[in-house]
């Protein structure tokens, strides 16, 4: 289920470090390093799924954890019950790691799609 060289596996087994706000069964959710909002986390599957187009339908789960988890963020932010998801796929679409993650981002008002 782990990718040797992968960031998020790394950080999903806790071998390298990361600022946990959230975590159940299929996903877990951490600050962006490089925050691009006062309120930017990534919602992240514990299955390396490289991206949308690779999802399995027996991956179902993690994608309903990923929606479900921004849901709970968005009630743990007071205040600030508005939010964008950005899921970035490929390169051209500026993905960084190949590692699905969903971009949770709140706090300021955020128009461009
Ligand atoms: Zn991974």
């Amino acid at each position: 289920m782990n990718e040797k060289n992968c960031i998020f596996c790394k950080i999903i087994s806790r071998t390298s470090p990361a600022t946990i706000v959230a975590e159940n069964e299929h996903v877990i959710a951490i600050k962006d390093i490089s925050p691009k909002a006062p309120v930017h986390l990534l919602i992240i599957p514990k299955k390396h799924i490289v991206d949308v187009q690779s999802l399995l339908p027996e991956d179902n789960v993690y994608a309903a954890a990923i929606l479900q988890m921004a849901r709970q963020l968005s009630a743990m932010e007071t205040g600030r019950r508005d939010c964008k998801l950005i899921i970035n796929n490929g390169v051209g679409a500026g993905q960084l790691v190949f590692h699905l993650h969903c971009h949770f981002l709140s706090g300021k008002k955020i128009v461009e799609v």
